[in-house]
């Protein structure tokens, strides 16, 4: 089969083989794959015209972790207690009421996988954020840490996810996914919950129907197909969602930042590469034929390669994210307002509407 036969096929929404995604991915004209994406964006999307962004508020939750994964600065170990935080109910208080007169509706908590803190500790703080704030949307932790929560409180990951929801758990962030493959995890995050652990986790929540994002950190140790086989694996889990669930709302690649990590200090330090960003933008919006929504990661590319990547699959801008601690800390500068994302979607030929996580307009 041509690369024409295999492109031909994606924009009739089929899904690709391995094989077929493989040939695209090494072989096909980038221009082409970029224009073939951005015809599928438009007929996937709700309004051709109109690129998403979104305002809300990261706020971790704690900079403990046991995990040490060797791309990431934020973290520090239990025992570094001069370092070591849990954000307490006063500065959560501070944070949402600084976020809410910016316009966010929506926190998104994520922490380390700290030895101490249990279900309960998550039942007691999204209760009492939810009892101050109800209207805040929670989008909060992601699977390494549900996994991480279920090992230390005797629980499943199912009846941990179950009682989060009870709690106020209203999304799950796709973070932790790095690239879902077991040889990658064992080299970059070791003591972190399995790559299987976050698609059993992802699995779980989709069929309580809590909406998850899907993420994708490449351009370290992975072998190149290995992000293809990432693709697969996102769409086969989206495939096997209950019909009634929202499943994936969005995928969101990235590209490692190594600045200062412990990855750099063994040598990986890729160079950033706009075309490899942008193929993989238009292999997202070719492969994941069943997820609506791809992401312009503009934290790690910035805003340029972001505008193009506008026209090469994604819809949407994110998150002009007023506090990111952990890709910052590794080497990402990139710094948006509401000004200055509403000006750069719009100088790439788009109309810019906020959104809400799951993607309504605002
Ligand atoms: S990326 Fe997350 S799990 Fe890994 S060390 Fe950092 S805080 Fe811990």
């Amino acid at each position: 089969m041509s690369i024409n036969d295999i492109l031909e096929r994606a924009l009739e929404r089929e899904p690709l083989t391995r094989e077929e995604a493989y040939r695209l991915y090494d072989e096909a004209p980038l221009q082409l794959l970029c224009s073939v994406a951005d015809t599928l964006r438009q007929s996937a999307v709700r309004d051709p015209k109109v690129v998403t962004w979104q305002i809300d508020r990261n706020v971790n939750i704690t900079n403990v972790c046991k995990s040490g994964c060797k791309f990431c600065n934020f973290h520090c170990k239990p025992h570094e207690e001069a370092k070591a935080y849990i954000t307490t109910m006063a500065e959560y208080r501070q944070k949402i009421d600084e976020a809410l007169r910016l316009g966010a509706d929506q926190l998104l908590l994520q922490g380390g996988l700290h030895p101490r803190l249990g279900i309960e500790f998550y039942e007691k703080l999204f209760t009492q954020i939810k009892r101050e704030y109800p209207t805040l949307r929670l989008n909060a932790l992601g699977a390494p840490e549900v996994a991480h929560i279920a090992s230390i409180s005797g629980l499943t990951t199912l009846d941990t996810l179950k009682r989060l929801k009870a709690a106020g758990l209203d999304t799950l962030p796709g973070a932790g996914a790095e690239i879902l493959s077991e040889g990658v995890r064992r080299r970059i995050s070791p003591a972190k919950p399995s790559a299987r652990d976050w698609v059993v986790v992802m699995h779980e929540a989709h069929t309580l129907d809590i909406p998850t994002t899907a993420t994708m950190m490449y351009g370290h140790v992975e072998r190149p197909h290995e992000r293809v086989d990432h693709l697969i694996t996102i769409r086969d889990l989206q495939a096997h969602k209950p019909a009634t669930s929202r499943g994936f709302t969005a995928f969101i690649p990235w590209v490692f930042c190594p600045t200062g990590t412990q990855l750099e200090r063994e040598g990986i330090a890729p160079r950033f590469s706009a075309t490899e960003y942008l193929r993989i933008i238009a292999m997202s919006r070719i492969v994941l034929h069943n997820i609506t929504n791809i992401q312009a990661s503009w934290l790690t590319v910035g805003k340029e390669v972001a505008e193009i990547a506008l026209r090469s699959g994604a819809n949407d801008m994110g998150s002009i994210m007023i506090e990111e601690n952990v890709v910052s800390s590794a080497g990402a500068t990139t710094r948006f307002d509401r000004d200055a994302m509403e000006a750069t979607i719009r100088r790439a030929g788009f109309t810019p509407r906020l959104r809400d996580q799951l993607y309504n307009y605002r």
